[in-house]
């Protein structure tokens, strides 16, 4: 199971633990559907040749866009405390599940 993949949802503040852009912080922009990738901005950019479509005003050329990354390849920045951290579960008295930081 990837409990920290599950863990890490849309707009979370998120740093990178390995590759090209270790330490680097961005927002995570997408979550995606098997929730063991996902795409943070400002994160592994890759180049993207595109096509020109002119007949939907596109040019051809370079892009520059976000790509996914593996969750396990993340860690949750904790918004209280600011640290990377590890993410745990409590259910509250009423039934709510919340996360925790485990710092
Ligand atoms: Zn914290």
């Amino acid at each position: 199971m990837y409990r920290l993949a599950a863990s890490i949802r849309k707009n979370d503040n998120v740093v990178v633990l390995t590759g090209r852009d270790r330490g680097k912080r961005g927002r995570v922009l997408r979550v995606l559907p098997m929730k063991t990738r996902v795409i943070v901005e400002g994160v592994n950019f890759v180049k993207r040749h595109t096509k020109a479509n002119p007949q939907r005003n596109v040019k051809g050329g370079i892009v520059e866009r976000e790509s996914a990354v593996h969750a396990s390849n993340v860690q949750l920045v904790c918004p209280e405390c600011g640290a990377p951290t590890r993410v745990g579960h409590k259910r509250l008295d009423d039934g709510t599940s919340v996360r925790v930081c485990r710092k």
